[in-house]
């Protein structure tokens, strides 16, 4: 299996070829939807799956299709020609940026960021999981996913030009930074990180493993990091569930999850009419949590949006969306999978469907140790390492858990689940 696929790197599962159209800042339109819902119908077999840093992956291709398909993205704007570039546009922001109470509103900074990546000198030397989240300082908390770097806006003493905190792999790193100088520090700071990193592959998580945070900010700030670093300050995402009032509007934000994460090309066609019908300017939004963000929804009209949705497959209600499940491929697309996710995920939803969830319960499928859909902890982590034969059980672990939970065999998952929860 190839590391980290792309549209120009695709990657070979069990089922075909596999590419990742990255979407920096998961904002789409529904022209863009009608687009990869063509693509992947023409050349792959209709599955789409939504990523934990909002991206989409089409399945099933075949490698000669490669040149035609990269044409035909090309055509419509979904991704870029260089393919160096293509593969950094790993930027993430809240997809309730611009809708409720921020600090910032990050959604102008993603297409400078962008920018600025495309003419990145270094370009080569960063590894193509590189990602930078900018936080706005809404209620997603989206800071909270995996990240290299991440800025955390936070008030300032200048409304106009206000500050974000720079956090290293979750870790708090003391440094600000102001937002009209965001974009070209970040660019000097990772043309200086790669002088520290193996040739091509800067991650920030190999270079504190190696180097240790505090060398790395005093390489950063050029001065001596001699105050003492207060550890990580990872916060857990806060998922939409159902929907929220926008700021200044009586419109709302509503969130539609599919189970699995698993879309198809004629659920993204139904949700591309869906926007076109009742967003006021057209726009869906990709969320960190396998889900979409119809925005500018009139209120007399979330009925009718629930109701259609329902139609094509999604959970509406927050009480099913508290329920979160996250799976990566599995063993059905991924040759490291142990077992196979997403039917697990579909049963598991399907079992516990007629209990009440007030509260976000998440649980997570991983098929092996490197946690493809969510590297954090969880509540509940149902995990089958690469060398084991059978899967465990572990409450609030992470997918790297060095722990050995319980041994479950697969047809007592659910009823030892139903005992937990
Ligand atoms: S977590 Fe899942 S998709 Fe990722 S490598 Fe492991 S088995 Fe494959």
């Amino acid at each position: 299996m190839v590391e980290c696929p792309g549209i120009h790197t695709l990657a070979e599962m069990k089922d075909g070829f596999l590419a990742r159209i990255r979407v920096p800042g998961g904002q789409l339109n529904t022209e863009n939807l009608r687009h990869i819902a063509h693509v992947t119908k023409k050349y792959g077999n209709g599955i789409i799956d939504l990523t934990n840093r909002a991206n989409f992956q089409i399945r099933h291709l075949k490698k000669q299709d490669q040149q035609n398909l990269i044409s035909e993205l090309l055509t419509y704007d979904l991704i870029t020609k260089d393919p160096e570039h293509d593969r950094l546009r790993n930027i993430v922001i809240d997809p309730l940026s611009g809708l409720v109470n921020e600090v910032v509103d990050c959604r102008s900074l993603v297409g400078q960021l962008d920018q600025s990546l495309s003419l990145l000198p270094c370009k080569t030397q960063i590894s193509p999981k590189f990602s930078i989240v900018l936080d706005g300082g809404g209620p997603s908390q989206i800071s909270g996913i995996g990240h290299d770097l991440a800025f955390v806006a936070k008030k300032g003493s200048n409304p106009a030009d206000p500050l974000f905190e720079l956090l290293i792999t979750g870790h708090k790193t003391l440094i600000t930074v102001r937002a009209s100088e965001l974009v070209d520090t970040t660019m000097s700071w990772m043309n200086s990180l790669v002088d520290l990193s193996k040739p091509n592959a800067l991650r920030m998580k190999n270079l504190i493993k190696s180097l240790g945070l505090k060398t790395i900010l005093t390489h950063l700030m050029e001065t001596e990091a001699n105050r003492e670093i207060e550890g990580s300050l990872r916060k857990n995402v806060v998922p939409l569930s159902g929907f929220c009032r926008q700021k200044d509007t009586e419109q709302v934000a509503i969130n539609l999850t599919s189970p699995t994460g698993r879309l198809f090309d004629f659920k993204i066609l139904g949700l591309a009419e869906l926007a076109e019908h009742y967003s006021e300017n057209d726009e869906i939004r990709l969320t960190s949590w396998q889900s979409v963000i119809l925005p500018n929804i009139s209120q007399d009209h979330i009925c009718d949006v629930w109701e259609k949705s329902e139609a094509l497959g999604f959970l509406t209600q927050e009480v099913e969306q508290n329920l979160q499940i996250l799976s990566c491929a599995g063993s059905e697309g991924c040759i490291k999978g142990g077992f196979e996710t997403k039917i697990k995920a579909l049963e598991i939803r399907e079992a516990l469907a007629d209990m009440a969830f007030p509260n976000l319960t998440t649980i997570h499928l991983s098929a092996c140790e490197k946690g493809c859909a969510r590297r954090a902890k969880s509540p509940y982590l149902v995990l089958q390492r690469e060398q084991e034969q059978s899967m465990r059980l572990y409450v609030n672990a992470a997918p790297d858990t060095t722990e050995r939970g319980k041994e479950i065999e697969q047809n007592r998952l659910i009823s030892e689940l139903k005992k937990l929860i």
